[in-house]
């Protein structure tokens, strides 16, 4: 009988792509898919250890569905970067009963480990930890080019133009648990696009941990997006994450020029202070970074900017602290993703340097640069009010008034469009009839299309 699977993904959009692939694979494989958690078979979790307690969160989220199963069985396997980072733990913690692990280059063998987790061998032996069928192996080589995502159909879809990175800033595990950089090919990329273009999908965001790093035979990540933007019915192109180290010239002529190529960047600076920088390992100053925005301005003018920060990383004094609020103000980020500093175990930071910056002391900063970065993303919206934005529309809203939509402009921002003549999927011209800090909202100004 086939096995229903149920997939929880938690974390990013690396994560959410990878579940893409692990439905295309087991579905190839026969397996079945379930919405409800409830009537699964095998529970798959596809995890994510970049943020403070994620590993608690897992670990309740088993406790809560094998309450509720009340005894009855359930297959559970751990997958994505918990998968690699906790191996061990997961594997030796015998209340949770975890059946399998995966990590995110092993994804091609979850049938066989499953199978294994079902042989009747197994069942009458009983699983010890070491037993426990688990594959964490990480490869110089594997970018699951031969598989084609299985997504839900909407307007933005995905697509990983590599995996891995090299950059090893001293907070963060992915180098550890997701490996060495490596890139698909532009035909493979290419190939991909032009499918979800029959599969009338409107935007792709190619998506790296840095996709500046991207690089195939010559081909750089400008020459990747330009090709992917000049692919015939695909409306909109966006791009996730390039680091501020070597963002170069020619993406930004690129970008400027190519009028499908939105004109966003998320340009994560995740500190404003030299020494923290350093200690990051984030390569680039202060100065650099400044002078990269002027950059981008004096080329794209209307560009859009957000942003990472991390606040109370290790030995972050008050002062270092002030240089992360000034940059803030110089550059006035569209919008900003805040977070305070937790150790990641493994992490160069977790070895090298002791989390001693007091948990008040964090929230202070925090709370801090959420009020001042509100205040800019509410005038910077405000300064919208009367332009003319497009807007790609991409579902009914469940906010704004009945018979609105909602959608995305150039620079990513979310509008509220009041009703008319348009239509899920459509590129319109609106214009920008109020704003807040989160949102802008907008009514039709000419149908495109
Ligand atoms: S660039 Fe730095 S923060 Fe981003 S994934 Fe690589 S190591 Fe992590």
């Amino acid at each position: 009988m086939t096995k229903k699977v149920f997939i929880k993904t938690l974390g990013c959009q690396m994560n959410e792509y990878d579940t893409e692939l692990v439905r295309a694979i087991l579905t190839k494989a026969d397996f079945g898919f379930v919405e409800d958690e409830d009537k699964a078979d095998i529970v798959l979790l596809n995890t994510c250890s970049v943020r403070e307690n994620a590993h608690r969160k897992v670990y309740g989220h088993i406790h809560s569905l094998k309450h509720r199963r009340n005894g009855n069985p359930v297959m559970i396997g751990i997958l994505g970067c918990m998968a690699t980072g906790l191996r061990e733990d997961l594997l030796n913690n015998r209340h949770l009963g975890i059946d399998f692990i995966a990590g995110p280059d092993s994804y091609k063998r979850l049938p066989e480990l499953i199978e294994k987790c079902c042989s009747k061998e197994v069942e009458a032996t009983g699983r010890s930890p070491v037993q426990k069928p688990f594959d964490v192996t990480l490869s110089e080589f594997e970018t699951y080019s031969d598989v084609y995502p299985s997504r839900e159909q909407g307007i933005n879809a995905w697509i990983a133009i590599m995996r891995g990175c090299d950059n090893f800033c001293t907070f963060c595990v992915v180098p550890y648990t997701r490996g060495r950089e490596r890139s698909r090919s532009p035909e493979n990329v290419l190939k991909e696009t032009r499918r979800l273009v029959k599969d009338r999908f409107k935007q792709v965001t190619l998506l790296g941990q840095n996709v500046n790093s991207y690089k195939h035979e010559g081909s750089d990540f400008a020459d990747l997006i330009e090709v992917v933007a000049n692919i015939e019915g695909i409306k909109r192109v966006r791009f996730m994450s390039p680091h501020p180290k070597d963002f170069p010239g020619k993406l930004l002529d690129v970008m400027a020029d190519n009028p499908k190529i939105c004109k966003h960047i998320h340009l994560p600076l995740q500190a404003g202070n030299d020494r923290i920088l350093n200690l990051m390992n984030r390569t680039y100053t202060q100065a650099e970074f400044l002078k990269l925005v002027d950059k981008f301005r004096a080329k794209c003018p209307q560009i859009s900017l957000t942003t990472d920060i991390i606040v109370g990383f290790p030995s972050e004094t008050d002062t270092e602290f002030e240089d992360t609020v000034r940059v803030m103000e110089k550059v006035g980020f569209d919008a900003a993703f805040i977070f305070k500093y937790s150790q990641r175990k493994g992490t160069i930071a977790a070895r090298k340097y002791p989390d001693d910056v007091p948990g008040e002391k964090k929230t202070e900063r925090i709370v801090r640069l959420n009020q001042l970065q509100k205040e800019i993303s509410r005038r910077k919206n405000r300064a919208l009010i009367g332009s003319v934005q497009e807007v790609l529309i991409e579902s009914a809203s469940t906010t704004g008034s009945p018979g609105s939509y909602y959608g995305r402009s150039d620079g990513n921002k979310t509008v509220i469009v009041a009703p008319g003549d348009y239509a899920v999927g459509d590129l319109i011209q609106a214009t920008v009839t109020d704003a807040s800090p989160n949102d802008l909202k907008a009514e039709i100004a000419q149908p495109k299309e």
